[in-house]
């Protein structure tokens, strides 16, 4: 190993799926990683065993009752960690000086001030959070660049792509022609869309491959997570919309391809498990044991590929409709999807109605001059998407 001490890591969002997939592969490599400080929304019992296993120096709890309650929990079990509470503690945790690495899997545009403090601040920043992407756009690429920061994609796709990449960024644009995204499909590929609209959130969230929060598994059966995954994309890669190119991939095997200038096309595959791309990112440029299994290809069915229907997956379309928009649509899209979901989840709104309460965002909700260039201007563009969103949601349940 090149390191001289174990990498200081912070991870925000710790108690989710990804959050525990990363304390996993974290705990297989105690002589290269210790964990600073961990963050979780509520779930105080499964934060504190965390906290007596990692012994980190700071813990986050946004709420001021819940962090009491975890200090009361942690004092008695005799631990030294730290309890802070609001949401601008994760923001300094995220950008303490003895932090090396951040791990942004917190779900939700609830994730970009920490995610932001950490690329001011130069941090290695290992993005799950995608929502803070789609909505920091240009901003948050251009914090990255002049905070110094090293900005990984552990979004599985991403990584795939980044893993095909050489690590000199200034080729890249030199040598991709187009990138292949790959999608599962999710539970509903072969179900006649009409029928999708008395789906519960239990349907939407038994995922064929993939064990996810409850978020990112409604998106992606709607595809709302492959849309999202465009507009990520365009900002990790520095791509054209017409370059991103998704394709239907059932196996989740090959997890994305870069097609090269040359039409030479670079895969990255494996069995489906996040520990890998975290591993990836934890460890990059090397490469660490991660816990996942050993894809087997003669185990393996063939490999099938499928065009994304525009009619079955009407949401995917929205990501090349707002990144043709003006700058600022894609926050839009996700700031309407957000709500959305939450009221699927909730049981507010229909399934197949989620996509129409995107699509509908996106016409209305206009982003206004400069304020795509602060936080504060995106948070409150944010805002108007989510209110437009409500209301359109408050309407539908009223037609019912
Ligand atoms: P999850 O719901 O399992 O976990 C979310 C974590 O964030 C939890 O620790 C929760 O306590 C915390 N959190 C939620 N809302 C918060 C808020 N408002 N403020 C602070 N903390 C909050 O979600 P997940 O599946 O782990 O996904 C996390 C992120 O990673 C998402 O953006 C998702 O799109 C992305 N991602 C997940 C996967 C996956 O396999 N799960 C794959 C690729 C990308
Ligand atoms: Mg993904």
């Amino acid at each position: 190993s090149t390191f001289h001490r174990p990498q200081q890591v912070c991870v925000l969002g710790s108690t989710g799926s990804i959050g525990t997939s990363t304390l996993d592969v974290i705990a297989r490599h105690p002589d290269r990683y210790r964990v600073f400080a961990l963050s979780a929304m509520s779930r105080v019992d499964e934060l504190a065993a965390q906290c007596l296993q990692h012994q980190p120096r700071f813990a986050v709890l946004p709420d001021a009752k819940l962090a009491a309650q975890l200090r009361a929990t942690l004092r008695e079990a005799g631990s030294r960690t730290e309890v802070l509470d609001g949401m601008a503690a994760l923001s300094e945790v995220a950008a303490h000086p003895e932090v090396d690495a951040v791990m942004a899997a917190i779900v939700g545009a609830a994730g970009l001030p920490p995610a932001m403090a950490a690329a001011r601040a130069g941090k290695r920043l290992l993005l799950a959070n995608k929502e803070a992407i789609v909505l920091g756009g240009a901003l948050f690429m251009h914090t990255v660049e002049q905070g110094g920061a090293t900005l990984l994609p552990v979004d599985s796709e991403h990584s795939a792509i980044f893993q095909c990449l050489p690590e000199d960024r200034s080729t890249w644009s030199q040598r991709i022609d187009h990138i292949v995204l790959t999608a599962s499909g999710g539970p509903f590929r072969q179900r006649d869309p009409a029928s999708l609209a008395d789906v519960t959130p239990e349907q939407a969230c038994a995922h064929p491959n993939w064990v996810m929060g409850r978020k990112i598994s409604v998106d992606s059966a709607t595809m709302m997570n492959k849309a999202l995954e465009v507009i990520e994309a365009r900002w990790l890669f520095n791509l054209k919309p017409e370059q991103i190119k998704v394709l239907i991939h059932p196996q989740s095997i090959v997890h994305s391809m870069v097609v090269c200038r040359d039409h030479s096309v670079l895969a990255q595959l494996g069995t489906p498990d996040m520990r890998v791309p975290i591993a990836y990112a934890l460890a990059f440029p090397e490469r660490v044991e991660s816990g996942a299994g050993l894809l087997d290809l003669l185990k393996t069915p063939s490999l099938a590929f499928e065009e994304a229907d525009a009619d079955r997956f009407p949401g995917l379309h929205l990501s090349w409709q707002a990144l043709r928009a003006a700058e600022g649509s894609t926050a839009v899209l996700n700031a309407a999807n957000e709500e959305a979901v939450a009221a699927f989840l909730d049981r507010q709104l229909r399934f197949d109605h989620i996509c129409r309460i995107n699509r509908d965002a996106l016409e209305a909700v206009m982003p206004q001059a400069g304020e795509v260039d602060s936080v504060d201007g995106l948070l409150a563009l944010d805002a108007r998407a989510r209110r437009h969103a409500r209301q359109r949601i408050a309407a539908l349940a009223a037609a019912v």
